[in-house]
């Protein structure tokens, strides 16, 4: 009886809400409101449900032959209304079969006939035959029609699978850094997402659009041959059985260190007594309720640890690591680059305990993130600090809470950028916050809006993902305020950690928290073409007040900021700065009135951190 009643009023204020708000709704999106898995308030709906799986995975990695193989068994839960007739899982270095559909270039000696080679399929302990796998793109389904796995219930599947890890100089995301180095992500059969959206994801990893994966648990164990250490998504469990006495003791000691601890060298690693056995030796790593699973592997590198307070409610710590090669100049500062990140991250930008237990930055070839790793080339002479906050910070964005980068990667590269610059200025004590080229594109035939799907996007991804949603997410911070910022991200945070926001969740979500009605600042910046330009349109003179009067004129569509430095005749300086609110209301033009008795000799209008297209209307 309650819960009819609440189901009534449910569908009764959505409907409502839904036709308040201004926002357009996809039309494929309604139903998530009519089943209640999504809110018009913006939190996760009274039936919201995701599926989950659990990982047993034992794996080994034979360094002359890049031959990466394993066994695995996944436990999957569905928690969705429906009756799954296929369980489709990723193949994602598929992308490397011959014939595959890719974003972009790969070393024509990674491609191989037939990618991964998956053999021994089982669900619920049946083998699945071969005419009920069907491999396309990076999909592998299992027709399960026979034995479908109904709501509630869990499946069993397990699989043995092998293939070499691509050496080429196209090969991104990953790397085989050097003949014993190895960063690997991509590297075992990992069930799709299955979600209340769009049911079975159907975008194939093409090298481009990055992450979208259900919350899981991983045990995984990697075999790897004499002198090798592996680092790894999780905590390492039996690093007191494979490390010597020393090296046991160093590492313990990081754990509670604030400071940078060489748990070993390269050259202690290359004399060969950092393990226990001269022999293979095999590494554990639990990871609870993560999206993903990434390794890297080397013979000669060093490891620095420490660890940092994540939450001084309850003196949680993180275990932050960095791996690299003495030739790197700049990797000796990451771990504790990362450290002091982190820490700003949990308390300051953006303010949320940082969820995991660890973080290793390993040297490989790229900048990219995954679940407590991350793939960073060195930078060489220049400062890492950026590159560092940058690839850490995507923890929460799209991994804490977990985002659907195939469609809506703004959610998550666009928030990375705009805290990478702020914490990289806290860190340095610098000033170098601006927004990333976004002027440039903007207003041009690919500057796409945002709620374009990301899948669907080309030459208009990297624009639409980070540079456009950076600009407006700098602009969303001036205009709330520190405070109101920090208390939505917060909220935002809390309702959405371990799930899947779309962009109306983010939208209801800020809206309601913060009690504002923001529809006039996500139209412009995420579904309208358009642009950023504020102009300079003269001094009036206000004879009754005896004051000039500055005009400021809006020209293009995308509310910023209005930012002026004024110099008087008499030598004096003013600086003012109006938020974006002003344009709510869609006026074109704003006046600024001057002290009585001041007249303007210059004014220039903007700043580092504000997009503005047309700059030559600028000064005056
Ligand atoms: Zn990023």
């Amino acid at each position: 009886m309650i819960k009819l009643r609440f189901l009534f009023f449910c569908l009764l204020s959505s409907n409502i809400l839904l036709a308040q708000s201004s926002l357009f709704l996809p039309r494929n999106l309604e139903k998530n409101y009519r089943n209640g898995t999504r809110s018009t308030d913006g939190k996760p709906g009274p039936n919201y449900w995701q599926n989950r799986a659990s990982y047993t995975i034992k794996a080994s990695l034979e360094p002359k032959t890049r031959l990466m193989s394993g066994e695995e068994t996944v436990t999957y839960v569905n928690n969705s209304p429906d009756t799954l007739k296929t369980i489709r899982f990723k193949l994602q270095h598929d992308r490397y079969r011959k014939g595959a559909q890719r974003s972009g270039d790969v070393t024509p000696s990674d491609v191989t006939d037939e990618g991964v080679r998956v053999q021994d399929i089982t669900y619920n302990g049946a083998a699945v035959p071969d005419d009920k796998r069907r491999r396309y793109a990076t999909w592998l389904d299992l027709d399960v029609k026979q034995t479908p796995l109904p709501p509630g219930a869990s499946a069993t599947i397990s699989m043995r699978w092998s293939y070499t890890l691509p050496a080429g100089e196209d090969a991104s995301r990953e790397c085989v850094c050097d003949s014993s180095t190895f960063f690997v992500p991509y590297w075992y059969p990992q069930i799709a997402v299955y979600d209340d959206v769009r049911g079975w994801a159907s975008f194939p990893y093409t090298g481009q659009q990055e992450f979208y994966h259900d919350f899981a648990d991983y045990d995984v164990t990697f075999t790897m041959p004499r002198g090798f250490m592996v680092w790894a998504t999780g905590e390492l469990q039996n690093a007191e059985d494979v490390l010597a006495k020393k090296y046991y003791e160093r590492f313990q000691k990081a754990q509670k260190s604030d400071a940078v601890i060489s748990v070993f060298t390269e050259k202690e690693l290359q004399e060969g007594g950092v393990f226990k056995k001269g022999d293979r030796n095999t590494f554990h790593f639990v990871a609870k309720d993560v999206p993903d699973f990434a390794f890297a592997s080397s013979d000669h590198f060093n490891w620095d640890a420490l660890s940092v307070v994540v939450d001084d409610k309850t003196g949680r710590r993180t275990f932050v690591q960095a791996a690299y090669n003495t030739a790197s100049k700049d990797y000796y500062r990451v771990a504790d680059i990362a450290a002091k990140g982190i820490r700003l991250m949990s308390t300051w930008m953006p303010g949320y305990p940082f969820p995991y237990p660890s973080m290793t930055v390993f040297n490989g070839n790229d900048g990219m993130e995954y679940p407590m790793m991350c793939n960073d080339a060195s930078q060489g002479d220049r400062d890492p600090t950026g590159l560092t906050v940058h690839e850490v910070s995507h923890t929460y964005f799209p991994f804490m809470m977990g985002i659907n980068e195939q469609e809506y990667a703004w959610m998550d590269e666009g928030w990375a950028s705009t805290f990478d610059m702020l914490l990289t200025d806290s860190l340095n004590n610098t000033k170098n916050a601006r927004t990333r080229g976004y002027a440039f594109a903007a207003g041009t035939d690919n500057d796409v809006p945002p709620m374009v799907l990301s899948k669907n996007l080309g030459s208009a991804y990297r624009n639409a993902s980070y540079q456009r949603p950076q600009a407006a997410y700098l602009g969303l911070i001036d205009l709330l305020g520190y405070e109101t910022f920090h208390k939505c991200m917060v909220e935002y945070m809390d309702r959405w950690k371990g799930k899947h926001p779309i962009p109306q969740d983010f939208f209801n979500t800020w809206n309601n928290v913060s009690g504002q009605n923001l529809d006039w600042y996500w139209k412009p910046w995420f579904f309208d073409w358009g642009y950023p330009d504020l102009g300079l349109g003269g001094v009036e003179k206000n004879e009754a007040a005896n004051a000039s009067v500055i005009l400021v004129n809006r020209i293009g569509n995308q509310p910023i900021p209005v930012h002026l430095e004024i110099e008087y005749t008499d030598g004096t300086k003013q600086t003012v700065h109006e938020k974006s609110s002003v344009w709510k209301d869609g006026k074109s033009q704003w006046r600024f009135t001057a002290p009585a008795g001041k007249t303007v000799q210059t004014v220039t209008l903007g700043a580092n951190t504000i997009p503005d297209t047309n700059k030559d209307n600028n000064k005056m």
